[in-house]
Protein backbone atom coordinates (compact mmCIF):
# COMPACT_ATOMS: atom_id res chain seq x y z
CA UNK A 1 0.00 0.00 0.00
CA UNK A 2 1.16 3.37 -1.00
CA UNK A 3 1.19 5.97 1.48
CA UNK A 4 0.46 9.44 0.41
CA UNK A 5 1.88 11.96 3.31
CA UNK A 6 0.50 14.82 1.63
CA UNK A 7 -0.08 18.75 2.39
CA UNK A 8 -3.28 18.76 -0.20
CA UNK A 9 -5.28 15.83 0.64
CA UNK A 10 -8.23 17.50 -1.24
CA UNK A 11 -6.53 16.07 -4.02
CA UNK A 12 -6.34 12.34 -2.81
CA UNK A 13 -8.41 10.86 -5.59
CA UNK A 14 -6.48 12.43 -8.50
CA UNK A 15 -3.00 11.82 -6.96
CA UNK A 16 -3.98 8.01 -6.35
CA UNK A 17 -5.07 8.07 -10.30
CA UNK A 18 -1.06 9.42 -10.87
CA UNK A 19 0.30 6.42 -9.06
CA UNK A 20 -2.05 3.89 -10.91
CA UNK A 21 -0.24 5.37 -14.46
CA UNK A 22 2.80 3.36 -12.90
CA UNK A 23 1.72 1.07 -10.52
CA UNK A 24 -1.68 -0.14 -12.01
CA UNK A 25 -4.27 -0.82 -9.37
CA UNK A 26 -2.52 -0.30 -6.05
CA UNK A 27 -3.94 0.71 -2.96
CA UNK A 28 -3.44 3.82 -1.70
CA UNK A 29 -4.24 5.82 1.87
CA UNK A 30 -3.39 8.88 3.39
CA UNK A 31 -2.57 7.57 6.38
CA UNK A 32 -0.80 4.33 6.38
CA UNK A 33 1.57 2.28 4.11
CA UNK A 34 4.75 0.98 3.78
CA UNK A 35 5.59 2.87 0.69
CA UNK A 36 5.63 6.65 1.31
CA UNK A 37 5.36 9.41 -0.92
CA UNK A 38 5.89 13.03 1.15
CA UNK A 39 4.26 16.04 -0.25
CA UNK A 40 5.30 19.68 0.96
CA UNK A 41 3.21 22.66 -0.55
CA UNK A 42 4.60 26.70 -0.16
CA UNK A 43 3.14 29.54 -1.65
CA UNK A 44 5.31 32.09 -0.73
CA UNK A 45 3.03 34.56 -2.45
CA UNK A 46 4.65 34.72 -5.45
CA UNK A 47 5.62 31.28 -6.10
CA UNK A 48 3.47 28.05 -5.88
CA UNK A 49 6.27 25.16 -4.81
CA UNK A 50 5.20 21.45 -4.47
CA UNK A 51 8.15 19.37 -3.48
CA UNK A 52 7.86 15.84 -3.08
CA UNK A 53 10.12 12.84 -1.99
CA UNK A 54 10.06 9.21 -2.02
CA UNK A 55 12.79 6.02 -1.85
CA UNK A 56 15.18 8.69 -1.47
CA UNK A 57 14.45 10.72 -4.85
CA UNK A 58 13.05 13.96 -5.02
CA UNK A 59 11.05 16.28 -7.23
CA UNK A 60 10.53 19.97 -7.25
CA UNK A 61 8.08 22.34 -9.23
CA UNK A 62 7.42 25.89 -8.67
CA UNK A 63 5.45 28.43 -10.79
CA UNK A 64 4.21 31.72 -10.25
CA UNK A 65 0.81 31.52 -7.93
CA UNK A 66 -2.49 32.47 -10.20
CA UNK A 67 -4.83 35.37 -9.22
CA UNK A 68 -7.59 33.78 -11.13
CA UNK A 69 -10.59 32.42 -10.50
CA UNK A 70 -11.55 29.82 -7.67
CA UNK A 71 -12.39 27.23 -10.01
CA UNK A 72 -8.96 28.18 -12.03
CA UNK A 73 -7.05 28.78 -8.84
CA UNK A 74 -8.09 24.81 -7.82
CA UNK A 75 -7.94 23.28 -11.65
CA UNK A 76 -4.26 24.91 -11.55
CA UNK A 77 -3.08 23.71 -8.16
CA UNK A 78 -4.36 20.25 -9.08
CA UNK A 79 -2.08 19.84 -12.48
CA UNK A 80 0.83 21.03 -10.74
CA UNK A 81 0.75 18.79 -7.60
CA UNK A 82 0.03 15.99 -10.00
CA UNK A 83 2.57 16.56 -12.52
CA UNK A 84 5.38 17.30 -9.54
CA UNK A 85 3.78 13.38 -8.28
CA UNK A 86 4.35 12.22 -12.14
CA UNK A 87 7.69 13.59 -12.10
CA UNK A 88 8.92 11.94 -9.32
CA UNK A 89 7.73 8.49 -10.39
CA UNK A 90 8.93 8.89 -14.20
CA UNK A 91 12.14 9.11 -12.06
CA UNK A 92 11.50 6.06 -9.70
CA UNK A 93 10.33 3.87 -12.51
CA UNK A 94 11.98 4.98 -16.04
CA UNK A 95 8.56 4.82 -17.38
CA UNK A 96 6.97 7.15 -19.63
CA UNK A 97 3.09 6.71 -19.92
CA UNK A 98 1.76 7.59 -23.50
CA UNK A 99 -0.36 10.24 -22.18
CA UNK A 100 1.90 11.72 -19.65
CA UNK A 101 0.39 13.32 -16.41
CA UNK A 102 -2.89 14.15 -17.58
CA UNK A 103 -5.29 12.18 -15.89
CA UNK A 104 -9.25 12.17 -15.52
CA UNK A 105 -9.38 15.20 -18.40
CA UNK A 106 -10.37 14.67 -22.00
CA UNK A 107 -7.01 15.55 -23.76
CA UNK A 108 -8.51 17.36 -26.48
CA UNK A 109 -9.84 19.96 -23.83
CA UNK A 110 -6.53 21.05 -22.96
CA UNK A 111 -6.15 21.53 -26.50
CA UNK A 112 -8.77 23.34 -27.07
CA UNK A 113 -8.23 25.41 -23.76
CA UNK A 114 -4.93 26.42 -25.26
CA UNK A 115 -6.26 27.54 -28.32
CA UNK A 116 -8.77 29.88 -26.95
CA UNK A 117 -6.19 31.76 -25.03
CA UNK A 118 -4.87 32.35 -28.27
CA UNK A 119 -2.30 29.63 -29.71
CA UNK A 120 -2.48 28.37 -33.10
CA UNK A 121 -3.20 24.29 -33.57
CA UNK A 122 0.25 23.88 -33.77
CA UNK A 123 1.41 25.87 -31.18
CA UNK A 124 -1.58 24.39 -28.99
CA UNK A 125 -0.15 20.62 -29.82
CA UNK A 126 3.15 21.90 -28.47
CA UNK A 127 2.02 23.05 -25.74
CA UNK A 128 -0.06 20.05 -24.35
CA UNK A 129 2.63 17.79 -25.03
CA UNK A 130 5.48 19.93 -23.19
CA UNK A 131 3.56 20.65 -20.43
CA UNK A 132 2.30 17.36 -19.91
CA UNK A 133 4.53 15.07 -20.93
CA UNK A 134 2.39 13.60 -23.42
CA UNK A 135 4.24 11.37 -26.37
CA UNK A 136 4.86 12.94 -29.82
CA UNK A 137 2.74 10.56 -31.26
CA UNK A 138 -0.45 11.38 -28.85
CA UNK A 139 0.27 15.08 -28.78
CA UNK A 140 -0.10 14.14 -33.00
CA UNK A 141 -2.97 12.41 -32.56
CA UNK A 142 -4.72 15.31 -30.90
CA UNK A 143 -3.79 17.58 -33.58
CA UNK A 144 -5.70 15.28 -36.08
CA UNK A 145 -8.66 15.48 -33.98
CA UNK A 146 -9.39 18.58 -33.19
CA UNK A 147 -8.68 19.12 -37.36
CA UNK A 148 -11.51 16.49 -38.40
CA UNK A 149 -13.71 18.26 -35.47
CA UNK A 150 -13.48 21.85 -37.14
CA UNK A 151 -16.92 22.94 -38.08
CA UNK A 152 -18.41 20.26 -36.39
CA UNK A 153 -17.62 20.45 -32.28
CA UNK A 154 -19.69 23.80 -31.39
CA UNK A 155 -23.56 23.37 -31.57
CA UNK A 156 -26.22 25.75 -31.77
CA UNK A 157 -26.87 27.80 -28.21
CA UNK A 158 -30.68 26.62 -28.68
CA UNK A 159 -29.83 23.09 -28.94
CA UNK A 160 -29.39 19.98 -26.95
CA UNK A 161 -28.34 16.35 -27.62
CA UNK A 162 -30.38 13.48 -26.17
CA UNK A 163 -29.74 10.06 -25.01
CA UNK A 164 -32.42 7.29 -24.69
CA UNK A 165 -31.07 4.16 -22.67
CA UNK A 166 -32.30 0.58 -22.83
CA UNK A 167 -30.72 -1.24 -20.42
CA UNK A 168 -31.02 -4.80 -21.84
CA UNK A 169 -28.30 -7.36 -23.21
CA UNK A 170 -29.06 -10.89 -24.67
CA UNK A 171 -26.22 -12.10 -22.36
CA UNK A 172 -23.68 -9.92 -20.20
CA UNK A 173 -20.05 -9.22 -21.49
CA UNK A 174 -17.29 -10.33 -19.16
CA UNK A 175 -15.48 -6.59 -19.32
CA UNK A 176 -19.30 -4.94 -18.56
CA UNK A 177 -19.18 -2.40 -16.41
CA UNK A 178 -22.68 -0.55 -17.88
CA UNK A 179 -26.02 -0.85 -16.05
CA UNK A 180 -27.78 -3.10 -17.89
CA UNK A 181 -28.84 -6.27 -17.00
CA UNK A 182 -29.65 -9.75 -18.89
CA UNK A 183 -33.06 -9.57 -20.66
CA UNK A 184 -33.86 -13.09 -19.17
CA UNK A 185 -37.79 -13.86 -19.79
CA UNK A 186 -38.55 -10.23 -20.33
CA UNK A 187 -40.70 -9.33 -17.57
CA UNK A 188 -39.16 -6.00 -16.89
CA UNK A 189 -39.05 -4.93 -20.59
CA UNK A 190 -42.73 -3.38 -20.66
CA UNK A 191 -42.58 -1.97 -16.91
CA UNK A 192 -39.65 -0.49 -18.14
CA UNK A 193 -40.39 0.55 -21.72
CA UNK A 194 -43.94 2.51 -20.43
CA UNK A 195 -41.55 4.56 -17.75
CA UNK A 196 -39.46 5.51 -20.29
CA UNK A 197 -42.34 6.81 -22.46
CA UNK A 198 -43.32 8.52 -19.60
CA UNK A 199 -39.92 10.20 -18.71
CA UNK A 200 -39.89 11.26 -22.36
CA UNK A 201 -43.44 12.93 -22.15
CA UNK A 202 -42.37 14.62 -19.12
CA UNK A 203 -39.26 15.76 -20.61
CA UNK A 204 -40.79 16.85 -23.46
CA UNK A 205 -42.46 19.61 -21.50
CA UNK A 206 -39.33 20.57 -20.05
CA UNK A 207 -37.77 20.91 -23.24
CA UNK A 208 -40.27 23.31 -24.13
CA UNK A 209 -40.40 25.51 -21.47
CA UNK A 210 -36.39 26.19 -22.06
CA UNK A 211 -36.93 26.94 -25.51
CA UNK A 212 -34.58 24.01 -26.95
CA UNK A 213 -34.63 21.73 -29.70
CA UNK A 214 -32.98 18.64 -30.41
CA UNK A 215 -29.73 18.58 -32.60
CA UNK A 216 -28.95 14.67 -32.50
CA UNK A 217 -29.95 11.61 -30.40
CA UNK A 218 -28.92 8.61 -29.58
CA UNK A 219 -30.26 5.17 -28.36
CA UNK A 220 -27.96 3.28 -26.61
CA UNK A 221 -27.72 0.10 -23.69
CA UNK A 222 -27.51 -2.11 -23.33
CA UNK A 223 -28.30 -3.15 -26.72
CA UNK A 224 -31.62 -1.27 -27.95
CA UNK A 225 -31.89 -4.27 -30.26
CA UNK A 226 -32.39 -7.19 -27.45
CA UNK A 227 -36.17 -5.91 -27.09
CA UNK A 228 -39.05 -6.54 -29.60
CA UNK A 229 -39.21 -4.82 -32.94
CA UNK A 230 -42.70 -3.68 -31.43
CA UNK A 231 -41.33 -1.90 -28.42
CA UNK A 232 -38.03 -0.36 -29.82
CA UNK A 233 -41.05 1.29 -32.06
CA UNK A 234 -42.94 2.64 -29.20
CA UNK A 235 -39.81 4.07 -27.89
CA UNK A 236 -38.33 5.77 -30.79
CA UNK A 237 -41.58 6.76 -32.08
CA UNK A 238 -42.23 8.78 -28.61
CA UNK A 239 -38.75 10.40 -28.34
CA UNK A 240 -39.23 11.54 -32.20
CA UNK A 241 -42.72 12.94 -31.26
CA UNK A 242 -41.68 14.55 -28.58
CA UNK A 243 -38.20 16.16 -30.01
CA UNK A 244 -38.72 16.87 -33.58
CA UNK A 245 -36.20 18.04 -36.13
CA UNK A 246 -32.72 16.22 -35.14
CA UNK A 247 -30.14 15.51 -38.10
CA UNK A 248 -28.89 12.48 -36.45
CA UNK A 249 -30.25 9.97 -34.71
CA UNK A 250 -28.34 7.43 -34.07
CA UNK A 251 -29.03 3.22 -33.18
CA UNK A 252 -26.92 1.23 -31.30
CA UNK A 253 -27.78 -2.47 -32.58
CA UNK A 254 -24.65 -3.54 -31.15
CA UNK A 255 -25.04 -7.24 -30.65
CA UNK A 256 -25.27 -9.17 -34.85
CA UNK A 257 -27.13 -11.63 -32.60
CA UNK A 258 -30.61 -9.50 -31.58
CA UNK A 259 -30.65 -7.83 -35.24
CA UNK A 260 -33.04 -8.71 -38.20
CA UNK A 261 -34.84 -7.25 -41.40
CA UNK A 262 -37.43 -6.21 -39.07
CA UNK A 263 -35.99 -4.62 -36.83
CA UNK A 264 -33.58 -3.09 -39.49
CA UNK A 265 -36.65 -2.02 -41.87
CA UNK A 266 -38.25 -0.51 -39.02
CA UNK A 267 -35.24 1.76 -38.16
CA UNK A 268 -34.40 2.80 -41.65
CA UNK A 269 -38.27 4.10 -42.08
CA UNK A 270 -37.75 5.58 -39.19
CA UNK A 271 -35.47 7.62 -40.04
CA UNK A 272 -32.59 6.74 -38.12
CA UNK A 273 -28.89 7.64 -40.41
CA UNK A 274 -26.70 5.53 -37.91
CA UNK A 275 -26.22 2.25 -36.33
CA UNK A 276 -23.38 0.47 -34.51
CA UNK A 277 -22.89 -3.46 -34.99
CA UNK A 278 -20.18 -4.53 -32.98
CA UNK A 279 -17.91 -7.46 -33.61
CA UNK A 280 -15.48 -6.24 -30.71
CA UNK A 281 -13.67 -9.29 -32.06
CA UNK A 282 -14.18 -11.38 -34.73
CA UNK A 283 -12.49 -14.43 -32.98
CA UNK A 284 -14.99 -16.94 -32.07
CA UNK A 285 -12.99 -18.21 -29.02
CA UNK A 286 -12.37 -14.96 -27.63
CA UNK A 287 -16.41 -13.79 -28.25
CA UNK A 288 -16.83 -16.99 -26.18
CA UNK A 289 -14.93 -16.40 -23.77
CA UNK A 290 -16.13 -12.85 -23.18
CA UNK A 291 -20.04 -14.00 -23.14
CA UNK A 292 -21.09 -12.04 -25.95
CA UNK A 293 -23.40 -15.04 -27.56
CA UNK A 294 -22.71 -14.51 -31.13
CA UNK A 295 -19.92 -15.36 -34.16
CA UNK A 296 -17.87 -13.63 -36.10
CA UNK A 297 -19.88 -14.48 -39.07
CA UNK A 298 -23.20 -13.77 -37.97
CA UNK A 299 -21.20 -9.82 -37.24
CA UNK A 300 -21.01 -9.91 -41.27
CA UNK A 301 -24.38 -11.31 -42.01
CA UNK A 302 -25.60 -8.75 -40.13
CA UNK A 303 -23.41 -6.07 -41.64
CA UNK A 304 -24.08 -7.13 -45.06
CA UNK A 305 -28.01 -7.26 -44.62
CA UNK A 306 -28.27 -3.35 -42.74
CA UNK A 307 -26.02 -2.47 -46.00
CA UNK A 308 -28.45 -4.56 -48.40
CA UNK A 309 -31.41 -2.44 -46.79
CA UNK A 310 -30.11 1.07 -47.16
CA UNK A 311 -27.79 1.70 -44.05
CA UNK A 312 -25.09 4.23 -45.25
CA UNK A 313 -23.91 4.98 -42.20
CA UNK A 314 -22.66 2.17 -40.14
CA UNK A 315 -20.14 2.13 -37.52
CA UNK A 316 -18.16 -0.81 -35.67
CA UNK A 317 -16.94 -1.17 -32.17
CA UNK A 318 -13.55 -3.05 -31.63
CA UNK A 319 -11.90 -3.82 -28.46
CA UNK A 320 -7.51 -4.23 -28.45
CA UNK A 321 -6.38 -6.66 -25.53
CA UNK A 322 -9.44 -8.76 -24.99
CA UNK A 323 -8.40 -11.33 -23.15
CA UNK A 324 -6.38 -14.48 -24.38
CA UNK A 325 -5.89 -12.48 -27.58
CA UNK A 326 -2.59 -11.50 -29.10
CA UNK A 327 -1.38 -9.00 -31.94
CA UNK A 328 -2.41 -12.21 -34.42
CA UNK A 329 -5.85 -11.98 -33.20
CA UNK A 330 -6.26 -8.76 -33.11
CA UNK A 331 -5.10 -8.29 -36.88
CA UNK A 332 -7.43 -10.52 -38.45
CA UNK A 333 -10.30 -8.84 -36.62
CA UNK A 334 -8.91 -5.74 -38.68
CA UNK A 335 -8.46 -7.26 -41.93
CA UNK A 336 -12.44 -8.44 -41.00
CA UNK A 337 -12.91 -4.59 -40.32
CA UNK A 338 -11.22 -3.48 -43.48
CA UNK A 339 -12.63 -5.77 -45.77
CA UNK A 340 -16.44 -5.01 -44.67
CA UNK A 341 -15.34 -1.18 -44.55
CA UNK A 342 -18.07 0.36 -42.02
CA UNK A 343 -18.05 4.12 -42.70
CA UNK A 344 -17.21 4.83 -39.19
CA UNK A 345 -14.90 2.33 -36.20
CA UNK A 346 -14.20 2.67 -32.75
CA UNK A 347 -11.53 1.37 -31.47
CA UNK A 348 -11.55 0.64 -27.62
CA UNK A 349 -8.98 -0.45 -25.22
CA UNK A 350 -10.30 -3.21 -22.75
CA UNK A 351 -11.21 -1.68 -19.60
CA UNK A 352 -11.56 -3.70 -16.45
CA UNK A 353 -13.67 -2.14 -13.91
CA UNK A 354 -14.03 -3.09 -10.77
CA UNK A 355 -17.85 -4.02 -10.97
CA UNK A 356 -17.18 -5.94 -13.98
CA UNK A 357 -17.05 -10.02 -14.08
CA UNK A 358 -13.66 -10.12 -16.32
CA UNK A 359 -12.40 -8.03 -12.66
CA UNK A 360 -13.29 -10.63 -10.45
CA UNK A 361 -12.23 -13.47 -12.72
CA UNK A 362 -9.10 -12.14 -12.96
CA UNK A 363 -8.50 -11.31 -9.51
CA UNK A 364 -9.28 -15.14 -9.02
CA UNK A 365 -7.35 -16.77 -12.02
CA UNK A 366 -4.43 -13.61 -12.24
CA UNK A 367 -3.02 -13.62 -15.43
CA UNK A 368 -3.27 -17.02 -16.19
CA UNK A 369 -6.69 -15.81 -17.80
CA UNK A 370 -4.97 -14.31 -20.44
CA UNK A 371 -4.65 -10.38 -19.68
CA UNK A 372 -2.56 -8.41 -22.47
CA UNK A 373 0.49 -6.66 -21.74
CA UNK A 374 0.95 -3.41 -21.75
CA UNK A 375 2.89 -3.42 -24.53
CA UNK A 376 0.70 -6.11 -26.37
CA UNK A 377 -2.07 -3.39 -25.66
CA UNK A 378 0.05 -0.34 -27.05
CA UNK A 379 1.28 -2.40 -29.77
CA UNK A 380 -2.38 -3.16 -30.75
CA UNK A 381 -3.22 0.40 -30.34
CA UNK A 382 -0.69 1.69 -32.60
CA UNK A 383 -1.58 -1.13 -35.29
CA UNK A 384 -5.16 -0.23 -35.18
CA UNK A 385 -4.21 3.49 -36.03
CA UNK A 386 -1.91 2.50 -38.87
CA UNK A 387 -4.22 0.45 -40.66
CA UNK A 388 -7.20 2.56 -40.15
CA UNK A 389 -5.55 6.18 -41.37
CA UNK A 390 -4.13 4.38 -44.16
CA UNK A 391 -7.57 2.76 -45.55
CA UNK A 392 -9.27 5.84 -45.10
CA UNK A 393 -10.66 6.31 -41.76
CA UNK A 394 -9.49 9.63 -39.79
CA UNK A 395 -9.27 9.70 -35.99
CA UNK A 396 -12.62 12.14 -34.80
CA UNK A 397 -13.15 11.83 -31.03
CA UNK A 398 -11.26 10.10 -28.21
CA UNK A 399 -11.62 9.44 -24.56
CA UNK A 400 -9.68 7.71 -21.74
CA UNK A 401 -11.12 5.60 -19.24
CA UNK A 402 -9.99 4.44 -16.06
CA UNK A 403 -8.37 0.68 -15.65
CA UNK A 404 -7.95 0.89 -19.50
CA UNK A 405 -5.14 -1.31 -20.59
CA UNK A 406 -1.82 0.07 -21.18
CA UNK A 407 -3.21 3.86 -19.94
CA UNK A 408 -4.07 3.94 -23.52
CA UNK A 409 -7.59 5.68 -25.49
CA UNK A 410 -10.28 5.21 -27.36
CA UNK A 411 -10.61 6.38 -30.68
CA UNK A 412 -13.39 6.98 -32.77
CA UNK A 413 -12.39 7.06 -36.66
CA UNK A 414 -14.59 7.80 -39.26
CA UNK A 415 -14.60 7.95 -43.06
CA UNK A 416 -15.17 11.85 -44.53
CA UNK A 417 -18.28 13.05 -43.91
CA UNK A 418 -19.15 10.33 -41.51
CA UNK A 419 -18.26 11.50 -37.82
CA UNK A 420 -20.94 11.55 -35.45
CA UNK A 421 -22.03 14.51 -34.06
CA UNK A 422 -23.53 13.13 -30.90
CA UNK A 423 -20.31 11.44 -30.20
CA UNK A 424 -18.38 14.86 -30.84
CA UNK A 425 -20.96 17.02 -28.67
CA UNK A 426 -20.55 14.79 -25.83
CA UNK A 427 -17.17 13.61 -25.23
CA UNK A 428 -15.76 17.62 -25.73
CA UNK A 429 -18.85 18.80 -23.98
CA UNK A 430 -19.75 20.80 -26.34
CA UNK A 431 -23.35 20.54 -26.29
CA UNK A 432 -26.10 19.62 -22.96
CA UNK A 433 -27.34 15.59 -23.38
CA UNK A 434 -30.99 15.10 -21.75
CA UNK A 435 -30.34 11.44 -20.74
CA UNK A 436 -33.28 9.54 -20.27
CA UNK A 437 -33.84 5.51 -18.88
CA UNK A 438 -32.49 3.53 -16.36
CA UNK A 439 -28.61 4.93 -15.20
CA UNK A 440 -28.32 7.90 -17.74
CA UNK A 441 -26.67 10.88 -16.57
CA UNK A 442 -28.08 13.87 -18.03
CA UNK A 443 -25.23 16.51 -18.04
CA UNK A 444 -25.94 20.01 -18.69
CA UNK A 445 -23.72 22.99 -19.90
CA UNK A 446 -23.79 26.19 -18.10
CA UNK A 447 -21.86 29.31 -19.67
CA UNK A 448 -20.53 27.04 -22.22
CA UNK A 449 -18.96 29.88 -24.00
CA UNK A 450 -17.12 30.94 -20.67
CA UNK A 451 -14.06 29.97 -19.46
CA UNK A 452 -15.31 28.75 -16.72
CA UNK A 453 -17.20 25.93 -18.08
CA UNK A 454 -19.69 24.55 -15.48
CA UNK A 455 -21.33 21.06 -16.09
CA UNK A 456 -24.25 19.71 -13.30
CA UNK A 457 -25.44 16.31 -13.88
CA UNK A 458 -28.48 14.47 -13.31
CA UNK A 459 -27.68 10.85 -12.77
CA UNK A 460 -30.95 8.86 -13.13
CA UNK A 461 -31.13 5.53 -10.80
CA UNK A 462 -29.30 2.53 -12.31
CA UNK A 463 -31.46 -0.12 -10.70
CA UNK A 464 -34.34 -1.00 -13.24
CA UNK A 465 -37.06 -1.53 -11.19
CA UNK A 466 -35.97 1.29 -9.18
CA UNK A 467 -36.07 3.20 -12.29
CA UNK A 468 -39.69 2.39 -13.21
CA UNK A 469 -40.60 3.29 -9.33
CA UNK A 470 -39.10 6.60 -9.49
CA UNK A 471 -39.27 8.01 -13.29
CA UNK A 472 -41.43 11.12 -11.74
CA UNK A 473 -38.23 11.97 -9.26
CA UNK A 474 -35.77 11.36 -12.11
CA UNK A 475 -37.81 13.98 -14.16
CA UNK A 476 -38.15 16.55 -11.23
CA UNK A 477 -34.33 15.80 -10.35
CA UNK A 478 -33.81 17.17 -13.46
CA UNK A 479 -35.65 20.01 -13.57
CA UNK A 480 -34.03 21.08 -10.54
CA UNK A 481 -30.98 21.55 -12.46
CA UNK A 482 -31.65 22.60 -15.66
CA UNK A 483 -34.29 25.52 -14.30
CA UNK A 484 -31.51 26.02 -10.98
CA UNK A 485 -31.79 29.15 -9.68
CA UNK A 486 -35.19 30.11 -11.66
CA UNK A 487 -38.25 28.83 -9.29
S1 LIG B 1 -23.32 -5.45 -25.00
FE1 LIG B 1 -22.47 -3.70 -23.90
S2 LIG B 1 -23.98 -3.21 -22.34
FE2 LIG B 1 -24.42 -5.30 -23.07
S3 LIG B 1 -23.38 -6.64 -21.64
FE3 LIG B 1 -21.98 -6.26 -23.37
S4 LIG B 1 -20.74 -4.51 -22.75
FE4 LIG B 1 -22.50 -4.60 -21.40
Amino acid sequence: MIWLRTDAPQFFSDLGDVLRLFYGDVAVSLSEGDTVFEHHFTDDGGNWTDAWASQGRRSVLSRPACDGTPLEVKRLRKRQIKQALYNLLRDLTGMRPPWGSLTGIRPTRLLYEAMDGGMGLEEAVAHVQQAFDVSPDRARLLGEIARMQAGLREAPEDCFDLYVGIPFCKTRCAYCSFSSGEIGDGSLVEPYVRALLREIELCRGLMAEAGLRLRAGYVGGGTPTAISCADLERVLTAAQAAFPGAVEWTVEAGRPDTIDGDKLRMLRDRGVTRISVNPQTFSDDTLRRIGRAHTGRETVEAYRLARTLGFDDINMDIIAALPGEDVADFTRTLDAVRDLAPDSVTVHSLAIKRSSRLHEQLAVAGKGYGQVSREGAAEMIALARERLTADGWRPYYLYRQKYMAGNLENVGYAKPGKACLYNIGNMEETVSVLALGAGAITKWLFDPKQRDLRIERAPNVRNIEEYVRRVDEMVRRKREVIFQGKG
